[in-house]
């Protein structure tokens, strides 16, 4: 691998594009691969890198940063779109995720973004996944040609608030630059719908934002302007930048917030109905559905044969697709036991204690699912969309 290819994959790996692991990154260390987890769960093999890590930009937690001493590279868009074209054919790669750095200019850099997608659908007939990053600031008419090429656009919000932002990224205006134009993708989003949709990203652990400021903020930005995804990018401290003394983002600070994330998206949860620490986080040792529901004792047991599907996906162990499953068995018959209910794969270790069936009460002692609270992406919640 060239050292170029190596570096502006390397530098690319914070911009998040689905949830893995919380604590193994090797996988996309090693390789040019990344993982994203996709629809029903399939992981997509994204081919994510930057077209360039030169930035005009001081961000302080930023590896790319104007003022660190670290080498230097830029693709052609000519070249990178052959490069991708060519490991697509071969089958190493499902799709691309197409970010950079602010190279001299932000319209300039999109231009030059815009450049590559446009080389693969037109010159190579590419016409798989392809997740491409807006510059912060760039014209409307570079951000619509953005639209006719794209599968998925996101736009790097970075921080839940103006005063958030000033402790990460002092150059950049939170309202003129990022929120302003977030909101005009979005708008666009309307008219011309992309098939993946738009996303955006936070920096967590960084920029003294608490959970409650997060999720707060989420829940606004997913009411406005019906944002896809939120993804969660835990900060790491860089050496040679000004923050590479702070202590990372703990990984289960991360996970936590996409549960409560996928609470407030999903299942119907307001900000204030989320349990937080003192300090305003979420709970580390314990799902946030859990916490809220053992804080809430009255309003449970729930009845399975009864419950609306608001009730049922409010529930411990049961996630929108268990709530619809319930459903559709009790048209055919009342649920009378756990094992029925394990039967249709709900999670009955973390669910039995919530619910009644037919009035009675059933203790848990077996389990088809094990409760895995480490990943999102199991049965209790619907998987992190890619497309
Ligand atoms: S704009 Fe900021 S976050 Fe983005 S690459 Fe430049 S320094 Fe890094």
């Amino acid at each position: 691998m060239s050292r170029k290819l190596r570096t502006l994959r390397e530098t690319a790996r914070f911009d998040v594009c689905g949830y893995t692991k919380p604590v193994d990154l090797s996988y996309h260390l090693n390789s040019f691969i990344y993982p994203a987890v996709g629809e029903k769960g399939r992981v997509y093999r994204l081919f994510k890198v930057l077209l360039s890590n030169f930035c005009k930009a001081n961000c302080f937690y930023c590896m790319n940063r104007k003022d660190r001493d670290y080498p230097r590279y830029r693709f052609e868009p000519a070249e990178l779109a052959g490069l991708f074209f060519s490991l697509w054919k071969k089958g190493y790669v499902d799709g691309l995720f197409l970010s950079s750095s602010i190279d001299g200019d932000a319209n300039n850099t999109q231009e030059k973004m815009n450049r590559v997608v446009e080389i693969l659908r037109k010159k190579y007939n590419y016409s798989g996944y392809i997740h491409l990053k807006v510059m912060p600031g760039v014209d409307e008419n570079l951000i619509k040609k953005a639209f006719k090429l794209s599968s998925r656009l996101s736009l790097n919000i970075e921080a839940p608030g103006t005063k958030f932002l000033k402790n990460l990224s002092p150059d950049k205006d939170f309202s003129a630059l990022l929120l302003k134009n977030l909101k005009k993708i979005c708008l666009l989003n309307r008219e011309y719908p992309l098939p993946a949709g738009i996303t955006s990203q936070i920096v967590v652990g960084a920029g003294g934002e608490t959970d409650r400021d997060i999720m707060g903020f989420i829940f606004r930005l997913y009411r406005k302007f019906n944002l896809k995804r939120v993804y969660y990018s835990g900060f790491e401290p860089i050496i040679k930048t000004p923050m590479e003394n702070l202590p990372p983002c703990a990984p289960l600070r991360e996970l936590r917030l996409y549960q409560a994330d996928i609470l407030i998206k999903q299942y119907g949860f307001s900000p204030s109905e989320l349990v937080f620490d003192k300090k305003g986080n979420l709970l580390l040792d314990k799902d946030p559905k859990l916490v809220w529901a053992e804080n809430n004792p009255e309003r449970f047991p729930v009845e399975v044969n009864n419950a609306s599907i608001e009730e049922l996906v409010r529930v411990p162990g049961i996630g929108l697709t268990g709530a619809q499953r319930i459903i559709s068995r009790r048209k055919e018959k009342r649920i009378g036991s756990l094992d029925e209910l394990n039967g249709i794969r709900i999670n009955i270790s973390l669910s039995s204690k919530f619910l009644t069936f037919n009035g009675r009460y059933f203790k848990s002692e077996s389990c088809l699912i094990p409760s895995d609270e480490n990943n999102p992406v199991k049965e209790e919640y619907e998987p992190v969309y890619i497309k």
